[in-house]
């Protein structure tokens, strides 16, 4: 077994079916790692789950709990600050629950729970694509959408840890139906659940062929690939709704780089790396919609760390919220 680093923490990506856990050291590097599916979504019985993955991860590298420097957690929602209170936990369907405590309890030491996207933001800033910088906006569409806000060297939180819901800035006032309840919201219009879901109303209407080709003729593959696939045909239809989202998702984010003024900006998340087009349009829009000046300072990057962004991130939060390291 390979000598481990003076200095461990635990990083843990809990999401709406597994939780992984994995072992880092100082600098971020993923050791190991184990993901568990989740059976039972009542808190408890998922703080159960995420200590029992991260003693069977600590086993593997022959690392008791006592070595571990660190604990953090990554999950999608609303997450109060550093209390560890998750006020909405949409994938896990929570609310107001105290899951730091939960998770501590077992674990019999502090933990400390983060946003998701604030936590692959931190992990990039810290060692990823965007490492060495201090203003760093990172936005993920993904079937939600999110954004992480690292400001002057620090994780912005906001004043009660609700900043950076970048997915809920309103696009059509009084728009379509947003999942958190509001109206007219971007990730109404851009989640990958609501891409699904417009492409379904329009194929309902007679309209979507092409992209309901592009699904192999199943309505139940629709989605942001067929809609890309037949975008890329020409088909009309599909070239215009990809368009309308590119420019809604590139104004949005060109304007949180005029107000912002970040050095990088770290383009992710299921949707947007399985529609280059998209990608590469939202990318045109956020430059003609962010001031001249803010966008000559911007550089735009991929998620250098993809999918261990936020576990990584969310590990290197916990040991900085250990009092002593
Ligand atoms: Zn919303």
């Amino acid at each position: 077994m390979a000598e481990l680093p003076p200095i461990i923490t635990l990083g843990c990506d809990l999401g709406g079916t597994n939780v992984r856990v994995a072992v880092l050291d100082g600098g971020g590097r993923v050791h190991a790692s184990v993901k568990r599916k989740l059976t039972d979504r009542n808190p408890a019985a998922v703080a159960r789950e995420l200590a029992e993955g991260a003693r069977e991860v600590l086993e593997s590298v022959g690392a008791p709990l006592s070595r571990v420097e660190g604990i953090g957690v990554g999950t999608a929602g609303q997450i109060l600050g550093s209390t560890g209170m998750v006020l909405v936990g949409p994938n896990l369907g929570w609310r107001d629950v105290p899951f730091g405590d939960l998770l501590a309890r077992e674990l019999g030491r502090p933990v400390r729970v983060v946003n998701d996207l604030s936590a692959a933001a931190w992990g990039e800033a810290s060692v990823g694509g965007a490492r060495g910088e201090r203003n760093v906006v990172l936005v993920f569409v993904g079937s939600g959408v999110g954004s992480g806000l690292i400001l002057g060297g620090k994780l912005y939180e906001g004043a009660g840890g609700l900043a950076g819901e970048f997915g809920h800035v309103k696009v059509v006032p009084g728009g379509r139906p947003c999942g958190c309840g509001e109206r007219g919201c971007l990730e109404a219009y851009v989640g990958g659940h609501n891409i699904a879901r417009r492409i379904r109303e329009l194929e309902a209407g007679g309209a979507a062929k092409a992209i309901l080709k592009a699904a192999g003729g199943d309505p139940t593959r629709i989605g942001g690939s067929a809609l890309e696939i037949a975008a890329e045909e020409g088909d009309p239809e599909a070239v215009a709704l990809r368009d309308e989202m590119a420019q809604m998702l590139g104004v949005a984010v060109g304007n949180l780089v005029t107000v912002l003024n970040p050095s990088r900006l770290i383009l992710g998340g299921g949707v947007l790396t399985g529609m280059p087009g998209l990608k590469r349009r939202t990318v045109e829009w956020v430059r003609r919609a962010g001031q001249p000046a803010h966008v000559r300072q911007l550089t735009i990057i991929d998620a250098e760390l993809g999918d261990d962004s936020g576990i990584v991130g969310a590990g290197l939060l916990g040991l900085a919220a250990t009092p002593g390291v």
